[in-house]
């Protein structure tokens, strides 16, 4: 029995919506020793000994046990720390779960003949967000057939005035789902809380603000979630707490967006190992509070050498710097940095392409960077040899 036909239909299979996606595409992670991998936001220092401890400790027998459903006990934890109660949290395996979860559960998938639709019923299936933040968001519109309404950010990636959003811009304060990276990726730009509280006072559908990186910023929204029955907060322990292996993630918000949101986890949606090193974090923060200091002030450091250096350097609020490099494109100083081992994130899309993206890591690895800047500078003076 031969199944040559079915395979060469597999591909009529697929939805049609599938077959047209352009995924989502993380950074590289290429095993390349030596290589100072500044790419991909990741922190430069590793989990605090406590917590490495407390996962060995539990890597044995017990590992053919079901975790915990819920993630309770991490969720009781993170109550606490947040003054509210552990209805008003879920914890996903990465904040990108639960975005994901959060259209499925706020957005009505697009209609097929989307002209005959009135205004109010588009609105129901808009994924709405800003021009440029997490590239992730349109991926999960498309995935769910939801049309996606990208505002584009003032010049230099600030917010744009509510006045602004009103008249100028293509802004549906209607809109099902609303994202705000804050402060945004790809710039690191920080937005106030003030601001942010004007936009979700006038939006009528859910807003969740993505605060991957708050906590390298100025100010976190967190009160808002709180506050707003429609306001969702997003958390990671990726970025800050040095554990993007372990994948979790959570929202903070009103018991019932939390309760929508709980209907459609899987089962055991966080794996037992991420659990634990969650909550040995919880219980060591004092550590981690010392390495954004040590971040932030590498942060500075780096953004006044590298502007020293011909480099506009926009002002960060995050873990990252988005930078415009001189001399040569962009994407040339991505292949030059590559060839001395520092791998940085340049994005292909409008707006972006002329910036590199570039993670904060050790001071040692910021000096070897602004090393092979300077290198790469010093050649680029010299025309090659005939
Ligand atoms: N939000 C933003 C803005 C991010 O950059 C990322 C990481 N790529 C995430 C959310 C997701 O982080 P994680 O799934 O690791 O929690």
């Amino acid at each position: 029995m031969s199944f040559r036909r079915q395979s060469r239909n597999a591909q009529q299979l697929i939805r049609a919506i599938i077959q047209r996606l352009h995924p989502y595409v993380p950074g590289e992670q290429p095993g390349i020793r030596g290589l100072i991998k500044l790419n991909t936001n990741e922190n430069p220092y590793p989990p605090s000994p406590k917590v490495l401890a407390a996962i060995k400790k539990s890597a044995d027998a017990r590992l053919r046990l079901y975790p915990n459903p819920t993630a309770e006990p991490l969720r009781n934890k993170l109550a606490k720390l947040h003054g509210c109660k552990p209805d008003n949290i879920i914890v996903g395996n990465g904040s990108d779960e639960l975005l994901a979860m959060a259209v499925r559960a706020f957005v009505e998938p697009g209609p097929a003949v989307r002209s005959s639709i009135a205004k109010w019923s588009r609105a129901k299936s808009l994924v709405q967000f800003f021009h440029p933040s997490y590239s992730l968001y349109p991926v999960l519109a498309s995935i769910h057939g939801a049309r996606a309404n990208a505002v584009p950010l003032n010049k230099g990636f600030s917010l744009p005035a509510m006045k602004e959003l009103k008249h100028g811009k293509e802004w549906d304060f209607s809109a099902a789902l609303s994202f705000i990276t804050t402060p945004n990726a790809p710039s690191g730009h920080g937005y106030s809380t003030a601001s942010l509280k004007e936009i979700c006072a006038a939006q009528r559908g859910v807003v969740i603000l993505d605060e991957a990186y708050v906590n390298f910023a100025k100010e976190n929204a967190l009160s808002l979630a709180l506050e707003c029955p429609h306001v969702l907060v997003a958390r990671t322990f990726s970025k800050a707490y040095s554990l993007c292996f372990q994948r979790v993630g959570y929202f903070v918000g009103s018991r019932e967006l939390i309760a929508a949101l709980d209907k459609l986890r899987d089962s055991y949606n966080v794996n037992g190992l991420g659990q634990i090193a969650a909550l040995a974090t919880l219980d060591d923060l004092p550590y981690y509070r010392a390495n954004f200091q040590k971040i932030i002030a590498t942060r500075d450091k780096l953004s006044y050498a590298l502007g020293a250096l011909g480099f506009k350097v926009f002002p960060s609020q995050t873990n990252f710097i988005l930078v415009g490099p001189p001399q040569f494109p962009a994407h040339e100083w991505q292949e030059k940095l590559r060839e001395q081992k520092i791998l940085v994130r340049w994005f292909d899309a409008p707006g972006l392409r002329e910036f590199l993206r570039i993670t904060i890591g050790t001071s040692e690895e910021a000096a070897a960077l602004v090393k092979a800047a300077k290198r790469i500078l010093c050649e680029g003076s010299f025309p090659p040899l005939p």
